[in-house]
């Protein structure tokens, strides 16, 4: 079978046409900035401003007052200087996928910095490293590499940008063979809370080389480039497999005792639990083979073969697929309205299980409920980057939405209601690692930074804070220190 791709929605837009004027009534602290860049200033006024301007969760309802859409990095500069001057609000954006949108606080008085133009893959002569831009969306930069013959790790969703997801983390379908995205960041550009710019690698900035892979998330300054490694085109077998409901206690028996703990570090994958017709819950099982170098699929192939005979599976597609091709004919998340929480658990285990089976008994909500497998080359600790999740773990981020619109208080406080149900049975198993969190796909109410990165590493970041952004002039990111 070869994938269909789609197109990813075009992350170009028309230069801003704003006039003098309105800049001058909306939000005349720009005025500077509009002198010398009219054309990267983008206000309610500009008709491309709403094709822009929101974030992922459409539950967010803070618009920024302005989109600012850099082409490179002087207007970085520009921007942060003067915000910085006149004290208003600014987030900085590239995927706009943050859960949480923590970088879309209080921009409804300021600005949101859109990284999305300066959109770029440069590969190096040895093809063993590309810079690309600070803005880079993901299946962009899989499209980009995978015409060279080449690849790297990136989130299981296209449109993620690169910077927001690999500066957590980076966690996706070849974290066991690869590391996570945050293990590919060999060196970082950015603008400072002043406006200047520096070069940050294992030699220059080891601190901040260390601070930012981990926890850089918009809070040490913009990242413009990141240099990142890459590698040839591995052989690779995806596909995904559907169980329904009244299979899953038969099946989640077999995973929690005979295949969680011997997943090779060949798979990377997820389940996914959810219910796109609100009362026919599905259980997704992502399969994503990488064969070690030298291998063939075969060993995949077989894998692949013990997955289908659980029972109840169903193939809805397998392949040996570039990666490329793959995760662009899965783009089917649209932006949506819900709300989040999450937890990090040991495994798979039956009392997880067990949970899942009885929240899904009568679903009365719209719910994604993915696990996302945490092991092989991704557990192995990296003394220069503070990313702090170095053990064998799953991630449990649960999703939630009314089955009926509009949203009203009493719906939302319906589904945060079952949300933290489910959460507190979770918990309540003893298998989870209860306040550590992947800051990327947790929210804040279920992170606890000193259970996330410990005491010491903690009070590490906070020296570095006041070290490279005293005023904190960049505090719509995470974690918040
Ligand atoms: C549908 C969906 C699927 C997902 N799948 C995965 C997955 O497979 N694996 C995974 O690990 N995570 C996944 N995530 C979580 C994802 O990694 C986070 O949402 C991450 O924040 C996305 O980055 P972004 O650039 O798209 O978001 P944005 O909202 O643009 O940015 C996120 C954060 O990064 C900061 N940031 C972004 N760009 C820059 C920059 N240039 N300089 C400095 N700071 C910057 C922002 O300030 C913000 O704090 C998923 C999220 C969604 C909504």
């Amino acid at each position: 079978m070869t994938f269909q791709p789609t197109t990813l929605p075009s992350t170009d837009v028309p230069p801003a046409s704003l006039r003098r004027d309105d800049v001058a009534r909306e939000i005349p602290e720009l005025l500077p900035l509009y002198d010398q860049f009219p054309h990267i200033i983008y206000t309610k006024s500009d008709p491309v401003y709403e094709t822009i301007s929101s974030a992922f969760n459409l539950s967010i309802s803070t618009l920024p007052l302005v989109v600012v859409r850099p082409l490179e990095e002087s207007h970085v500069q520009a921007t942060v200087k003067i915000a910085r001057a006149t004290g208003i609000p600014l987030g900085i954006r590239s995927g706009g996928s943050e859960m949480s949108a923590r970088n879309y606080r209080d921009v409804d008085k300021g600005i949101i910095i859109d990284m999305r133009s300066m959109c770029s893959v440069k590969v190096s002569h040895d093809r063993a490293s590309a810079n690309i831009g600070g803005g880079t969306i993901g299946g962009d930069l899989a499209v980009a590499l995978s015409k060279q013959g080449l690849f790297t790790p990136i989130g299981w969703h296209p449109r993620l940008g690169y910077a927001g997801w690999s500066l957590a983390g980076g966690y996706g379908l070849y974290s066991s063979s690869y590391g996570l995205g945050v293990d590919h960041i060999m060196g970082v550009r950015l603008v400072l809370a002043d406006g200047s710019v520096v070069d940050i690698d294992k030699s220059n900035h080891p601190d901040l080389f260390w601070a930012l892979r981990g926890a850089g998330n918009g809070i040490w300054g913009v990242v413009t480039q990141l240099t990142i490694k890459i590698y040839p085109a591995p052989k690779l077998l995806v596909g995904t497999l559907e169980i329904q409901k009244e299979n899953w206690p038969a099946v989640l028996d077999r995973w929690a005792n005979d295949i969680e703990p011997n997943l090779p570090d060949e798979i990377a994958g997820e389940l996914y639990f959810r219910n796109p017709t609100l009362d026919k819950p599905q259980m997704i099982i992502f399969f994503a083979w990488c064969a070690k170098e030298g291998d063939d699929l075969k060993k995949g192939w077989e894998y692949f073969e013990m997955m289908k005979s659980l029972p109840g599976a169903v193939v809805q597609r397998i392949s040996e697929s570039d990666f490329a091709s793959y995760i662009l004919s899965e783009m089917t998340i649209q932006p949506a309205s819900f709300q989040t929480r999450g937890v990090i658990a040991k495994g798979m285990t039956n009392k997880i299980a067990q949970v899942i089976i009885n929240n899904w008994k009568d679903p009365s909500f719209y719910m994604g409920f993915p696990c996302h497998f945490i092991h092989g080359k991704a557990t192995k600790p990296d003394p220069t980057a503070c990313f702090p999740l170095r053990y064998r773990h799953r991630i449990f981020p649960i999703s939630a939405r009314h089955a009926e619109l509009p949203r009203t208080p009493e719906r939302d406080a319906l589904v945060a209601e079952a949300c933290a149900r489910v959460l507190e049975e979770l918990k309540a198993t003893g298998d989870c690692y209860v306040g550590a969190a992947y800051e990327n796909l947790i929210p804040p109410i279920d992170t606890d930074l000193e259970a996330t990165f410990g005491k010491e590493t903690l009070e590490k970041l906070r020296a570095l804070k006041k070290k490279y952004d005293p005023d904190n002039f960049f505090s719509r990111g995470y974690p918040v220190l």
